[in-house]
């Protein structure tokens, strides 16, 4: 399992496997072959959705506008998300390159099958495999993290809490109409503002609405975000630790902690299933991002690693099955509502996870093979393609 540096990226929205590593890949290119030119094949889910979600306009950033980009809706590809670069010299092709943007802005190169600059730092990618070493070892889940990983990953903890704490606190302030078309205005202000004149128990769940509106409205209009694990998703553990702070003054150690738990969660579903929604679903990324809230929001309420556990398993469980059609293949409809959705439900998974009733019959690791088998059975319609569900409706004015 690799570090969470990894897993926790500051980039621009609004789609990590559309955006940051499609990026990535053209960065690694330019460096390669300064001076080339270039041309670039995006493929299915790239294909289909890339425009909307802006592949197309990072790529020329990176390589020069006038960097050819062809869309290719035809040819199987083993993933949704590859993209083939053509390096030209005296207009005869001297080199291809081919990467897969595997989820969470990482990508592969296909040709040789190896992830681009990662190392497996962690021993065990199971939830219980991991279980069962911190109980040997009398440890907690972040004691677990900050053994494996570098020294400074607390100070990188910190900065990518502050980045979300930017997320949100810039998303509080605008106003307007997100770009790409669809004409969706900007909520996040307005449902903070209802928030603070409430002075019923409604107040909390808007706040927490209000913040997950933030984070995820500034990703869909290309600002500053962190993954969490992906851009889609990344509403629901930065408004989850923010509301927790506001409320409670957390500590720097707590939510260096509280980020570390989420982020194991986060790592084992991206190590043993997917986080990408052209993949897999939606349910991979917000269903993978409530299980970390869940996870990390059960931790900070002291509960036992059983009950943590349980919090990311009903988080997950109850996202089983979550189509991906975003309608335009912009990430704001259904994406920004299901964020504060998710975060709402992380609190609630981890306050049933609490009940003494409990320990739960499903392990974390059971629901996360499930999520990964149900999302390679849905069909490609409903991963990223916009060809269904939502996508295919019509919209109001
Ligand atoms: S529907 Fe979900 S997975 Fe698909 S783009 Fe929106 S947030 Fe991402």
């Amino acid at each position: 399992m690799e570090s969470l540096r990894e897993l926790y990226k500051v980039g621009m929205g609004p789609s990590s496997s559309h955006t940051i590593g499609p990026q990535k890949a053209a960065e690694i290119i330019k460096s390669k072959y300064e001076g080339k030119r270039v041309e670039v094949t995006l493929y299915s889910s790239l294909a289909l959705t890339g425009v909307g979600h802006g592949t197309d306009r990072v790529i020329k950033r990176v390589l020069g506008e006038d960097t050819k980009i062809h869309f290719d809706i035809e040819t199987k590809v083993n993933h949704p998300n590859t993209l083939k670069f053509y390096i030209y010299e005296n207009d005869k092709i001297i080199k291809t390159h081919t990467y897969v943007s595997v989820g969470g802005g990482s990508i592969i190169e296909e040709e040789t099958g190896e992830k681009v600059k990662i190392e497996n730092i962690y021993p065990y990618s199971k939830f219980n495999d991991i279980k069962k070493y911190i109980i040997e070892n009398n440890m907690t889940l972040p004691e677990y993290v900050f053994k494996f990983e570098d020294k400074d990953i607390k100070k990188y903890l910190l900065d990518i809490y502050k980045t979300m704490v930017n997320s949100i606190e810039n998303g509080l302030k605008k106003d307007g109409v997100l770009p790409g078309g669809l004409n969706v205005k900007r909520k996040a202000k307005s449902i903070y503002n209802l928030a603070r004149e409430e002075s019923t128990s409604e107040r909390e769940k808007r706040l927490i609405a209000a913040y997950s509106y933030a984070a995820a409205e500034e990703n869909a209009s290309g600002g500053v975000i962190v993954t969490a694990p992906t851009c889609g998703a990344s509403g629901i553990v930065p408004a989850s630790i923010y509301y927790l702070n506001e409320k409670y003054h957390l500590s720097d150690e707590m939510i260096v902690e509280m980020l570390a738990v989420a982020g194991l969660i986060g790592n084992i579903v991206k190590e043993n299933a997917s986080i990408s929604g052209a993949y897999a679903g939606c349910q991979s990324e917000v269903g993978t991002a409530c299980s970390m809230a869940a996870a990390m929001i059960a931790y900070f309420k002291g509960m036992s690693l059983e009950q943590i556990e349980a919090a990311a398993e009903i988080a997950m469980e109850h996202h089983l099955g979550l189509t991906c059609d975003p309608v335009k293949g912009l990430v704001q409809i259904p994406c920004i509502e299901r964020n504060a959705v998710a975060t709402l439900r992380a609190f609630d998974a981890a306050l049933i996870a609490s009940l003494p009733i409990y320990p739960e019959k499903l392990s974390f690791d059971s629901v996360v093979k499930t999520m990964f088998e149900t999302g390679r059975d849905i069909n490609s319609k409903y991963r990223e393609t916009s060809q269904g569900g939502l996508a295919k409706i019509d919209i109001k004015e």
